[in-house]
């Protein structure tokens, strides 16, 4: 049997100089690396002129750039565009691509499935398959930027990039949110290496702030991602207390709303702005009352943030449906009126499904989630 290559994209910068100084390699050539593969895209080791021939004959033999296995790429009307991956044994995930005037942000995928199992998503609904692994999770940057670079519209003239008023003219994804399939902060390492690539300057060059980790709260990996990685932070609420956010995000059983928002307080100190997003998905008479909008106020006061409400995006199975839009509008204006920052997201996408919570790839269910809830009993609904 012969021994798989290494993936060279599952590697950050301090893995990819143990890596070449595994191969007698002076440490500078990990730099080089970095950069043919993540800035320019380069999948083919013979192309990479500046490392000498020698070197690069025998790292065709034992490394390569893994390509992505895209099995579908759609188009949405306004322009989000979303794509399907193989990543074996049955299994795919998706990633999107949402481009507006001033930015353009890649939503990608950290897991097959999740096990979090929140009652209104439909890669929860679908159970956990397995964890991405590094080269998964920062390939699907490296294949989203460089195959949108290909288009020459679509690479971005953003002001501030690399420093104010610098007119940075080759980028295409600007900002990466985690809000994909899976939860982040469940397979930490390998996010952890992802991330330090997306900042790292030999790779994507990204800010802190550009980068938005989402997590259901898992309180001791967000202490760990403070001292790591202290990217930009939206924690899911979706409820004002312990009794209804235990039924939406179960795992709030194990990290109730007490020691969850302690965390966010914590992170608040090294978080790159000075404020943490809370998103909150809007379930029609599920957290949507203006006793709850009252409820969150006092929950959050003293917490520097913003709310984020996103109308929930239906799948056959959820049994639940959206809040009306003056529903939405009025739980918002409650929120602001008691001087908080709040937004309504918009919905991008859900011509082809792209849009937050409709991201179900085709993931096996090997946890048989579904077939569980079809014996489960009606959900009644607590704090209404
Ligand atoms: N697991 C992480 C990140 C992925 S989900 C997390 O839960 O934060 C990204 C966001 O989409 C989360 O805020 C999640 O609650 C929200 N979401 C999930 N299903 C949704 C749906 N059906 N409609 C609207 N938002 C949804
Ligand atoms: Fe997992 Fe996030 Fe979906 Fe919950 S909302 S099931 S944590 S992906």
């Amino acid at each position: 049997m012969t021994t798989p290559r290494t993936n060279l994209l599952d590697f950050d910068a301090a893995g990819m100089a143990a890596y070449v100084a595994g191969l007698n390699e002076k440490p500078f050539r990990a730099k080089q690396l970095l950069n043919w593969v993540h800035q320019r895209g380069v999948s083919d080791i013979a192309a990479m002129s500046d490392l000498a021939k020698t070197f690069r004959t025998s790292l065709t033999d034992r490394a390569e750039i893994k390509p992505l296995p895209v099995i579908r790429d759609e188009q949405a009307e306004d322009g989000t565009r979303k794509w399907l991956i193989d990543v074996g044994a049955k299994d795919a995930v998706e990633m999107v691509f949402i481009p507006e005037d001033d930015r353009g942000t890649l939503c990608i995928s950290s897991q097959a499935g999740c096990a979090v199992n929140c009652r209104f998503c439909s890669t929860g609904y679908q159970g956990f398959s397995r964890n991405l692994t590094a080269g998964e999770i920062i390939g699907q940057l490296w294949y989203a930027e460089h195959e949108l670079k290909k288009d020459p519209n679509a690479i971005l003239r953003l002001e501030e990039y690399p420093t104010p008023g610098y007119v940075y003219s080759g980028r295409v994804v600007s900002n990466v949110v985690l809000m994909g399939m899976g939860e982040p902060l469940l397979n930490y390492d390998n996010l952890l290496t992802a991330l330090r690539l997306m900042l790292d300057d030999n790779a994507y060059g990204l800010s802190r702030r550009r980068v938005t980790v989402s997590t259901s709260g898992v309180v001791p990996m967000m202490d760990r991602l403070s001292q790591d990685c202290p990217v930009a932070l939206a924690v899911s609420l979706h409820a004002p207390n312990d009794a209804l956010r235990d039924q939406l995000v179960p795992l709030n059983i194990k990290y109730p709303l007490r020691e969850l928002l302690a965390a966010c307080e914590r992170y608040l100190e090294f978080a790159p702005r000075d404020f943490l997003t809370f998103e909150y998905c809007m379930l029609e008479n599920v957290n949507d009352s203006d006793a709850q909008a009252k409820e969150l106020i006092r929950l959050l006061s003293g917490i520097k943030c913003k709310v984020n409400l996103i109308p929930f995006n239906p799948f056959p199975e959820s049994g639940l449906t959206r809040s009306l839009p003056q529903r939405v509008q009025a739980f918002m204006h409650l929120l602001l009126d008691a001087g908080m920052v709040a937004t309504i997201r918009k919905t991008r996408g859900s011509d082809i499904a792209a849009a937050c919570g409709q991201l179900a790839g085709d993931v096996v269910d090997r946890t048989r989630v579904r077939e569980r809830a079809l014996y489960e009993q009606p959900i009644e609904w607590v704090n209404r």
